[in-house]
């Protein structure tokens, strides 16, 4: 049984030059209709529905550079199996790429270098209305699209727990596993950011559908 949590989610008005949610750092947002298009067609296509581990989401506030059209909790992937913990909240094009990861990429992982089958995901951040690394001033976050994930730590089936922070350098296994996860997200997201990419990703990792080039298709995996 997933708990409904009920948190307020403020949106931020405007779209130059934003003061983010509670008088935080300001940021610039672009205009990204291929953003919203990319969502339309999502939701069209019917391949997210509401489950008992995929919810539906009240949009995130009026009229705003931040938020979704139609934003789902995400408390689990692989059909309910693998535990998203806390919930994650993202746009609809999120989701399928956050599944198929896990299924395609973590579960095979996890039983290459453990045996043991992932049972749970630790998400350090999902929507959040703020400039990229909270720089003020800097371009809106993906994470304030609903449209970027980071994840710190994943659980296993025997309860071994693998951190991104300690992990990365750890042992062999730790390695294999974290590395090929890593790996693993670039043919899924437009953006994958590991502890090598700098400080401020030691911790963790970041994975987004960014809309990056002339035709949307160029990618970043450090
Ligand atoms: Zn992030």
């Amino acid at each position: 049984m997933v708990p409904i949590r009920v948190r307020v989610l403020l949106g931020c008005l405007g779209f130059a030059l934003l003061s983010a949610c509670g008088g935080g750092p300001t940021f610039i947002a672009k205009n990204q209709p291929q953003l919203a298009d990319e969502e339309q067609a999502c939701l069209a296509s019917g391949t997210v529905r509401a489950t008992g581990s995929i919810l539906t989401r009240a949009a995130l506030g009026g009229p705003s550079a931040c938020g979704a059209e139609q934003p789902f909790e995400m408390a689990a992937a692989d059909h309910g199996r693998v535990v998203l913990k806390p919930a994650a909240l993202l746009r609809c094009p999120m989701i399928p790429q956050v599944d198929r990861w896990v299924v395609n990429v973590i579960e095979p992982a996890a039983r290459r270098a453990y045996g043991v089958s992932l049972a749970e995901i630790t998400v350090l951040g999902s929507y959040s209305c703020r400039p990229i690394n909270n720089v003020s001033g800097g371009y809106l976050s993906e994470h304030g699209r609903a449209n970027a994930l980071d994840i710190s730590a994943f659980t296993l089936a025997d309860g071994t727990r693998i951190r991104v922070k300690s992990g990365w350098r750890g042992d062999a296994r730790q390695r294999a596993f974290l590395h090929a996860v890593h790996d693993g997200a670039c043919a899924q997201f437009s953006t994958v950011l590991g502890p090598d990419y700098n400080a401020l990703h030691r911790d963790h990792f970041h994975v987004d559908l960014a809309y990056r080039g002339a035709d949307g298709l160029r990618t970043v995996c450090k």
